[in-house]
């Protein structure tokens, strides 16, 4: 089991739109940061490629996300929640699904999938696809908070839904348990609620929102992620879902040891690092 960060930006990505600060001009290249989703993959002998992979959400950059990482194929797909940066990737999934003889599933809780077909009418709705093109086929799966699934017939995963709240939006997390070890995902969240924290035990890696260092009403702040991190105690804690405020070198500096920022294209697995 590997986990991939595809993004790890806020939802206007770094460097902004007409920002010309430090972190949006640097040379790092830690410090240009795609909207924020992950991949996880798993060996599998027999996958045509050897490997299955699972998707969680689907930001405005996933087609240069994918060919930055040479994803040719993906199994399914998780969301966590419908805001702008983690589903307006979604058209770009027809890559995907028409190379497979099934629709592509996609997990989803039922609110998310309402603003789903709201958004995107020409996937989903009645009169799907009224002016021809090449849509993507896929088929939504619900979830709920609590109730483990498996979404890879032929991988011994399990995915835990975890609910955690976004200011005052529930949103999900996702945590993955197999053979080789336990990872969570947990972006957009101002709160981990105590029956999520439950269940974030003994982890070998977390990674948890930290927007920026100081407070904000929908995401954990650098310290809110840290004490979280403490209490939490993974083997490894990566943050995701950063703002422009500090570069990756100075978030690096600010973060206790076990504490990392994490960069767009990482790679980190169960495994000591
Ligand atoms: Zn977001
Ligand atoms: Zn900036
Ligand atoms: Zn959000």
């Amino acid at each position: 089991m590997r986990l991939t960060f595809l993004g790890t930006g806020t939802s206007a990505g770094v460097p902004m739109i007409g920002c010309r600060c430090g972190v949006c001009t640097s040379d790092d290249p830690r410090d240009q940061r795609t909207r924020p989703s992950v991949m996880l993959s798993f060996g599998d002998d027999s996958a045509p490629d050897g490997e299955r992979r699972l998707l969680v959400d689907t930001g405005q950059e996933l087609r240069l996300q994918c060919v930055r990482e040479g994803v040719e194929r993906i199994d399914a797909v998780l969301y966590t929640h419908a805001h702008a940066d983690h589903v307006y990737g979604l058209d770009d999934l027809r890559r995907f699904s028409g190379r497979m003889d099934d629709p592509l599933p996609l997990y989803a809780e039922a609110g998310t999938q309402e603003a789903l077909r709201e958004l995107f009418p020409y996937v989903f709705g009645e009169g799907r696809n009224p002016n021809g093109g090449f849509v993507p086929k896929l088929a939504l799966q619900t979830v709920a908070a609590g109730e483990s699934f498996r979404p890879l017939p032929t991988v011994p995963l399990s995915v835990t839904p975890l609910r955690l709240m976004h200011g005052r939006l529930p949103v999900l997390g996702f945590r993955f348990d197999s053979p080789e070890g336990s990872i969570a995902y947990c972006t957009d969240c101002s709160e981990v609620p105590e029956a999520a924290r439950a269940r974030l035990g003994g982890l070998d890696v977390l990674v948890l929102d930290a927007l920026k260092p100081t407070k904000h009403p929908t995401h954990l702040s650098l310290a809110e992620a840290v004490a979280i991190a403490a209490d939490l105690r993974a083997g490894r804690t990566f943050l995701t879902h950063l703002a422009h405020d500090l570069a990756h070198a100075e978030l690096q500096e600010r973060t206790p040891a076990g504490v990392e920022p994490a960069y767009d294209g990482l790679k980190v697995g169960p495994a000591p690092a």
